[in-house]
């Protein structure tokens, strides 16, 4: 199993989980082109991607999901909500490839679990995406958060030991507080339907990394209140400053780039 980031911030969001060579993408923020383009970068061509799943009707998550469906001939895994929603912005989506899904489904092979996030759209996810169960074969789990304002109780049943993570590391709160978003714009973000903190989210990334875990990509990252250098600081101080400061050592922590594809991470078996 592997993933990787195709594009991470405000500006457009979307992830790609794998296995074999069968794909899905969470959300398409960035155009059809650009996502195209980024998929290039890293070797994988569009008839790799069998689905794209949207996580909430933000801009920056489904920009480029209706001409990306209608150019691949691809279907859209989205709740009854939002359908409702983000129809309207998609453009004209063939009834086929308009998929309404429940918390859990399968898409490209892999199951997918949908559970909610706190943030102010009409509704809004993150996952959980494994593979199948395979007889002599360990299960893995990537398990993938942005746009929320708090952690969830749900984040904390689902997240905790999953194998790798894609996780919102969004605003360092010192440089919010501080920096020139107006007041009602800061009280937003900060809000419990906001964006995560740097240090909300290693609070979180303490209960949720288990043994198995082998990898933390931080995503979602502001470009006015955080920096890729405060993000993973911050996290590994916290991490570094906990009780199972050893384990953690060796656990390879990094920044999703904003404009550009992560390098393929592939999960080991
Ligand atoms: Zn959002
Ligand atoms: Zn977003």
């Amino acid at each position: 199993m592997h993933f990787t980031t195709l594009a991470s911030g405000s500006s457009g969001n979307a992830i790609l989980v794998g296995e074999n060579n069968r794909h899905l993408l969470v959300d398409c923020g960035i155009s059809g082109k650009s996502l195209l383009h980024n998929l290039s970068q890293i070797h994988l061509s569009c008839s790799d991607i069998e689905g794209i799943v949207v996580t909430h009707e933000h801009v920056d998550h489904i920009r480029g999901v209706g001409i990306l469906a209608r150019k691949l001939k691809i279907p859209i895994y989205a709740t009854a909500g939002l359908w409702n929603v983000m129809s309207h912005s998609l453009g004209k989506i063939e009834e086929g490839q308009r998929i309404e899904v429940q918390e859990s489904f399968s898409c490209a092979g892999m199951d997918v679990l949908l559970y909610p996030t706190s943030h102010d759209s009409r509704e809004s996810y993150g996952l959980k995406v494994s593979r199948p169960k395979q007889k002599n074969k360990r299960d893995l789990a990537v398990g993938i958060a942005t746009d929320s304002g708090m952690i969830t109780e749900e984040m904390h049943r689902h997240l905790q030991g999953c194998d790798a993570f894609v996780v919102e590391a969004n605003y360092d709160d010192e440089r919010l507080q501080n920096g020139p978003y107006p007041a009602y714009l800061k009280r937003r973000i900060r809000g419990k339907y906001g964006h995560l903190e740097n240090k909300q989210l290693a609070e979180g990334l303490l209960e949720w990394i288990k043994e198995n875990t082998q990898r933390v990509v931080l995503a979602h990252l502001s470009q006015e209140n955080n920096t890729p250098e405060i993000a993973l600081a911050t996290v590994l101080r916290i991490l570094q400053d906990s009780k199972r400061s050893k384990e953690y050592s060796k656990l390879p922590v990094d920044v999703a780039p904003r404009h550009f594809p992560h390098e393929l991470i592939r999960l080991m078996e």
